[in-house]
């Protein structure tokens, strides 16, 4: 069958730690461009804090697994990226429920949830350069490849690869939220810090997925 098992969900979440600590320095970087330098800093010790509470307390559903994802994070990362990723992990855990098995179609509408709760939270619109302009593109790659009748492991293949490009579109950007819009002008000409992290967050998914 074509669902995607809770195994895969926690093998995504360990994938997504091990990258966020391996690109630690290069978020950082990003972020010392056009913000504060902590970028890097804070997604490593996020999801570090993240796989060393589900290793220790071995969520049993989809749901449980998320909500104590997001938790994690909004009580261990200051700054913008902890409560946003927090409500996107949290908002996640919520549309899925109580399942060990999630249907690609329930895992897209779960990620759309989570987006909008990052958009609840924190307003930001397309084109503002933040995290929004790579996870948008990349849920709508979603759901038209899922329309298409791709796989799951396609289809989130599929999804990354608009991520990216995203990320990349955000280079030229002037930023209109977070740390980066203080600069004004001075902001573009530099990759948003957070499309990079959110980038490997769906590249990191893809992966789980395909297994
Ligand atoms: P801080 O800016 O508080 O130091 P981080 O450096 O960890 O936090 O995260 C910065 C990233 O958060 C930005 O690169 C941007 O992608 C994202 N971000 C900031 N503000 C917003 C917002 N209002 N909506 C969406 N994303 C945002
Ligand atoms: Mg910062
Ligand atoms: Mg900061």
């Amino acid at each position: 069958t074509n669902t995607i098992p809770l195994t895969a969900l926690v093998d995504w979440l360990h994938r997504f730690h091990d990258a966020a600590v391996e690109n630690r320095d290069w978020l950082t970087e990003l972020d010392s461009a056009i913000g504060d330098a902590d970028h890097g800093a804070n997604m490593a010790r996020g999801m570090t804090a993240v796989v060393e509470k589900i290793d220790q307390t071995t969520p049993a559903t989809a749901g449980d697994l998320f909500k104590t994802v997001g938790m994690t994070l909004v009580s261990t990362v200051g700054g913008a990226s902890g409560p946003l990723y927090g409500t996107f992990f949290l908002r996640l855990g919520t549309a899925l429920g109580p399942v060990t098995e999630v249907e690609p179609a329930a895992l897209a509408a779960g990620l759309r949830a989570g987006l909008d709760g990052i958009v609840a939270r924190g307003k930001a619109e397309a084109g503002d350069k933040t995290l929004f302009d790579a996870v948008s593109p990349a849920l709508a790659a979603l759901d038209a490849a899922l329309a298409e009748g791709a796989d799951p492991a396609a289809a989130t293949a599929r999804a990354a690869v608009a991520a990216a490009a995203g990320r990349d579109a955000t280079i030229p950007l002037v930023a209109h939220k977070g740390r980066a819009s203080y600069l004004g002008e001075r902001s573009a000409g530099h990759m948003d810090p957070g499309s990079a992290s959110a980038t490997l967050l769906l590249e990191t998914l893809a992966a789980a997925v395909a297994g």
